[in-house]
């Protein structure tokens, strides 16, 4: 049990490469609190009860990762019930693709404020228990698109690019406290956010693809779980890609 007594806020955790997460480092021994907003409400049961019925500790925490007061609240809760945090990982994120030309100012905040804000205030709040504890480790998830960049999806690339440089900047701020900051950058996962892709867009996606097929939420988890894990004591500032060798 590599995280025994570790205890972890997954954001976003309700369902995808989240609840993929949450499982994988509970049974690591990890404490989990599932995030989710509220029309996750049922997923985010269903995240914890099954972490519970396989002999691990959860607890679903609702905050619209938005909201700096919730954010606090949620934190303080997980402090709360289990003293400190050692691993937050900034899941959450939604896609609003369009055209840059056609793009609304509401679908350019939607994403930024998620994606990018939320990690922001999320990574605030934590980083005054990991500091008092002398360790912590955040993770946060970027994307392919934040480092190549992809049509159709300005907002969202601005938002996983910024989370790049952020997590950069936190690796700074924070490495003398023992704490790291890295990012990493998907490919194609199969979860509900990819499901709704055009099918000419998934080809496309699978001919750039050197594995030939796309990547399972396990195998982010699994990653995830590495660079939570005391084998990646010396990452820090990173960003790394899973993405089948597109
Ligand atoms: P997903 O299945 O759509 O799950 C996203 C999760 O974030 C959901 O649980 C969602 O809840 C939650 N969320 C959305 N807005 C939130 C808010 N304001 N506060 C708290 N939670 C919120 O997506 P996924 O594919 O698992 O993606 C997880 C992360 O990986 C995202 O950051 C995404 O950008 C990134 N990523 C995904 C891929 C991919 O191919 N799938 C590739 C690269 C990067 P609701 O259902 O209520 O919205």
């Amino acid at each position: 049990m590599e995280l025994e007594d570790r205890v972890s806020l997954v954001t976003g955790a309700s369902r995808g490469m989240g609840r993929a997460i949450a499982l994988k480092l509970s049974s690591l021994g990890c404490k989990i609190a599932v995030n989710y907003v509220p029309v996750e409400a049922d997923n985010a049961k269903n995240v914890v009860e099954t972490i519970i019925s396989r002999g691990g500790e959860a607890i679903a925490i609702e905050a619209d990762i938005r909201d700096g007061d919730a954010v606090k609240v949620m934190l303080q809760q997980v402090i709360d019930i289990w003293g400190k945090i050692d691993i937050l990982v900034n899941n959450a994120g939604i896609t609003k693709d369009t055209l840059l030309m056609r793009m609304s100012e509401d679908k350019w905040d939607d994403v930024l404020n998620i994606n990018l804000r939320g990690a922001f205030l999320c990574t605030k709040f934590a980083l005054r228990s990991m500091i008092k504890q002398g360790s912590g480790r955040i993770i946060n998830m970027a994307s392919i698109a934040g480092v190549i960049g992809n049509a159709g999806q300005t907002n969202y690339s601005a938002s996983k690019g910024g989370l790049i440089a952020f997590t950069k900047s936190v690796a700074r701020e924070v490495g003398s406290k023992n704490i790291t900051a890295n990012a990493i950058a998907p490919g194609f996962i199969n979860t509900k956010m990819t499901e709704a892709l055009p099918e000419e867009v998934k080809k496309s996606i699978l001919a750039m693809t050197s594995l030939r097929r796309f990547g399972e939420p396990e195998e982010v988890a699994d990653l995830v779980a590495f660079l939570a894990s005391d084998h990646a004591s010396y990452i820090s500032g990173q960003v790394i890609g899973i993405d089948g060798g597109i």
